[in-house]
């Protein structure tokens, strides 16, 4: 019997005791800052002389944590300690594979102050987005645990009188899991342990810019019994030990979330066949988004608004989700701007995280921050700047919620992911047209429509081509169970993350039939 399950409640920061609960975990985690952190291959621990420094992006002098840094020696020997390992690991009971889940998720939910101080400090997110993040960690687990005990005794086939048959799902092999920044702590979990509970064995290439809380998760991971080897935390340079153990024959599958430029080169280079290579490599590629918000005539607009502040500007506007266009009806086009500006200039304080009452932290890193000032100058040709269009890279990367009106759907900010808190509105004479510009991206991720309109909200279901798409609400905020997470087109292989056909991916179908 699988034990029913729901998700985990996020934290009531209102609440006074919680409240201090949470300075008290930064306090905490701030007096462990800077320490040095080894790989983790076979259980045993790897220090190098080269090492990814992490930093606090609110504060750039501040090291987060010294993280060793793999390189192509180390990735091969995490090669053969997880091959050899897959010959146990894929034998064992899904059973006790699950139960390694719960007690990973338990560990987490008694350390998640914790844990959102780890992220507050390393990916700079505001207290309620670490948080979420936080839950969503721990529903991945739970969930993904419950997923493997539904799919262990296969599906059901037809017997008859002459034969007996059987259909069950085997795993795969050695995966490699390359998880990103925005979701230091959710994706890179989920991602890893959907691979590792299917009976698979991970080589765990966390991004390079947020290291730190991938050790420590990996850390949860051994006190709740996984045995070494099964998951092999190998941080290291994407071009150098991404591109090493994409190419390397012994690789069975890649399960990649990053942006579409990374994305499509893994999956380019996992198409060719090594010389010893006897599988087809299998790639999940979950990429990039250019999100949009459609606005009706015929709409709540202050649902609207709000919806689209939220959606646009929570974690500065770093999330695949995050919308990044808004199309609106032009009998609401002005109010609407009007409205975005103001909830946006009152709401979205813009301070270091580590604060409560911040609303919006840093962008990532100088890269970012350049690119999305870069991308602000663009809107300022294209488009008439509402608010923002600042930024100030002083002591951490910090930029203004930004809004742009009048931009033409075809514009560079219209259909380039920007990855910051950049919005640009556009107008369009009636419905059909908004769900045309909708459409007009290389991207088909998530999406929102604003509308009381019964017959508009039908034609946005059958037409509005994303993987994700969300009625009177923003269009961030997918939840482990509820909303099975992937997209369309050049958003990557929609594979459903939180949803009940994810593991499959992971897994291969077997049929035996036995002549009686
Ligand atoms: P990224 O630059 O593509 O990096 C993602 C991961 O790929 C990192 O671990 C990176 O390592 C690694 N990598 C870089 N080059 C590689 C290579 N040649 N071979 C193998 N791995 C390589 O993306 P990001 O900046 O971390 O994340 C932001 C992007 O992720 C955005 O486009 C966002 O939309 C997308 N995203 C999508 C989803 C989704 O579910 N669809 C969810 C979250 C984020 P290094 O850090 O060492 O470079």
């Amino acid at each position: 019997m699988v034990v029913p399950y729901t998700h985990e409640p996020f934290t009531d920061f209102t609440n006074d005791e919680n409240r201090k609960k949470q300075e008290a975990a930064i306090k905490q985690v701030e007096a462990e800052l800077g320490k040095e952190y080894p790989l983790i291959i076979g259980g045993e621990r790897y220090y190098t002389e080269d090492k990814i420094v992490s930093r606090n992006p609110a504060n750039k002098e501040k090291i987060v944590g010294k993280v060793s840094k793999s390189n192509q020696e180390l990735a091969e020997k995490a090669m053969q300690v997880a091959d050899k390992t897959f010959n146990t690991w894929s034998k064992t009971k899904p059973e006790m594979r699950a139960d390694i889940l719960f007690r990973a998720a338990a560990i987490i939910r008694r350390r998640k102050f914790e844990f959102n101080a780890w992220i507050i400090k390393e990916g700079a997110k505001p207290w309620k987005e670490g948080d979420a993040g936080i839950a969503e960690g721990i529903d991945f687990l739970e969930y993904y645990g419950r997923q493997m005990l539904r799919l262990k005794d296969g599906a059901p086939v037809n017997s008859r009188p002459i034969e007996n048959n059987r259909f069950h799902y085997i795993p795969l092999g050695v995966g490699v899991v390359i998880s990103p920044w925005n979701f230091l702590f959710a994706i890179m979990t989920g991602t890893t342990v959907s691979s590792m509970v299917a009976g698979n064995t991970v080589l765990l290439k966390p991004a390079s810019s947020t290291p730190v809380i991938a050790y420590k998760f990996m850390e949860v991971m051994e006190e709740a019994g996984m045995p070494a080897g099964v998951i092999n935390y190998i941080p290291g340079s994407g071009s150098e030990v991404g591109d090493y153990l994409v190419e390397h024959p012994r690789t069975r599958f890649v399960s990649f979330t990053g942006s579409r430029e990374v994305g499509t080169r893994i999956y380019e280079r996992a198409a060719k066949v090594q010389d010893g290579q006897t599988w087809l490599k299998r790639v999940v590629a979950e990429m990039g988004g250019k999100d949009t918000i459609v606005v009706d005539d015929d709409s709540d607009l202050e649902l609207a608004a709000e919806s689209i502040v939220n959606s646009a500007f929570g974690f500065s506007g770093q999330k695949c989700s995050a919308c990044s266009r808004v199309v609106a009806h032009e009998d609401v086009y002005e109010d609407l701007v009007t409205r975005v500006k103001e909830l946006t200039e009152q709401n979205c304080s813009l301070d270091n995280p580590a604060k409560h009452s911040t609303y919006m932290g840093p962008v990532i890193d100088q890269a970012a921050f350049d690119k999305i000032m870069s991308y602000i100058e663009v809107g300022k040709e294209e488009g008439e700047l509402v608010t923002g269009g600042e930024g100030d890279d002083s002591t951490g990367y910090f930029i203004k919620p930004t809004v742009f009106k009048d931009v033409s759907p075809t514009a560079r900010i219209m259909q380039e992911e920007i990855f910051g808190p950049v919005v640009a509105f556009t107008k369009a004479k009636n419905f059909d047209e908004a769900i045309d510009v909708a459409n007009n991206t290389e991207y088909g991720l998530t999406g929102a429509v604003i509308s009381n309109n019964r017959e508009h909200i039908e034609k946005a279901r059958e037409d509005f081509h994303v993987g994700n798409l969300y009625f009177n609400r923003g269009c961030t905020a997918a939840i482990v169970g509820y909303h099975p997470f992937g997209g369309f087109n050049m958003s990557g292989t929609d594979s459903k993350a939180g949803g009940p056909d994810y593991l499959t991916n992971f897994m291969q179908g077997k049929t035996t039939s036995e002549m009686l």
